[in-house]
């Protein structure tokens, strides 16, 4: 695919990692609090509160670190990113910190996510919350993407549903960037092997149409905490709406697993709509210390930088 010499790249890559910073800071306070909780903390003003990220965003930086320092996919690097990044604080789930702490102790990688749950792998969205580094890098190569996709998710998802969920959420970022928002779902589709995501995607075309209620979303999409009850939902939030902010906010009105759905509509609008559109007041209070804000700007234009030079044959 040739470049669109009208698109502007870097914004379009700093949009989705700010954007998806900025979602998951916004959504973090309210982490699973229900509807009617999260609207008596945000009310109808929606102001950045602590401006804290959270795990989906220390681990979104591990993978744009490796892929910008491998220019490309390097599985075992990419694991020791996200040992160098963990900090307990950021709120990782039960999965996460173990598959961690495995690698960490020298199991290989391919083993060490296969052993969760019992050997059937996680499908929680811990894969999607952190993909669209890869969505991006990857944005004009759908083949690449999808195995990319699979094999970063791998590191700690091996179950089928945590990866094609997050396969999903980058071809989403990456449909985004290339302007694609109206033939989304259409694109999607064509990808989708599972069953199970193929029937999400139906329903949300459904939800479109008719216009649904935050209710009849929850109930249809959902708003937890695996891949499958998330990644649509993210979709239909920015799907749904015209700007960033809509998009984001709705995400988060939702409740539930906020912070990563909030991340994941922050990522695909970002992508999308470029920095321009994300609130400045959010952007601001973003954390901008270690790894902070500016941090996080820099690493998109690293990565488009080496996306550019890639693209013109330069390595
Ligand atoms: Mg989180």
């Amino acid at each position: 695919m040739g470049l669109d010499s009208k698109i502007d790249l870097k914004a379009k890559f700093r949009g989705a990692l700010l954007g998806s910073a900025v979602g998951d800071a916004l959504g973090a306070p309210v982490e699973g609090y229900d509807m009617e909780m999260v609207r008596s903390v945000y009310g109808g003003e929606w102001e950045m509160i602590y401006g804290r990220y959270t795990d989906d965003t220390e681990m979104t930086i591990g993978v744009a670190e490796s892929l910008i320092e491998n220019k490309g996919f390097n599985g075992a690097d990419m694991a020791l990113k996200f040992i160098q990044n963990y900090n307990v604080k950021r709120g990782y789930g039960p999965g996460s910190k173990e598959v961690l702490r495995r690698i960490r102790e020298g199991e290989s990688l391919a083993d060490a996510s296969g052993k969760l749950f019992g050997g059937r792998g996680s499908y929680g969205n811990g894969a999607a919350m952190r993909i669209a580094p890869v969505g991006l890098f990857y944005f004009d190569t759908s083949d690449m993407l999808w195995e990319i996709a699979y094999k970063s998710s791998n590191i700690t998802h091996s179950h089928e549903l945590g990866k094609a969920g997050a396969a999903l959420q980058a071809l989403a970022v990456a449909l985004a960037v290339r302007g694609q928002k109206e033939d989304m779902l259409l694109k999607l589709k064509e990808v989708v092997k599972t069953v199970m995501y193929t029937s999400k995607l139906g329903k949300l075309k459904a939800l479109l149409d008719e216009g649904a209620t935050k209710k009849r979303v929850i109930s249809e999409l959902g708003n937890g905490v695996v891949a499958f009850e998330s990644v649509p939902t993210a979709i239909y939030s920015f799907l749904r709406s015209d700007n960033f902010k809509d998009s984001v906010v709705y995400a988060i009105s939702l409740g539930g697993d906020t912070d990563t759905i909030g991340a994941m509509a922050g990522a695909i609008s970002g992508a999308y709509y470029g920095e321009a559109a994300i609130p400045k007041a959010w952007l601001e209070r973003l954390e901008d210390g270690e790894k902070g804000r500016s941090y996080i700007k820099k690493l998109a234009e690293d990565l488009c930088q080496i996306k550019l030079q890639l693209l013109q044959g330069r390595y």
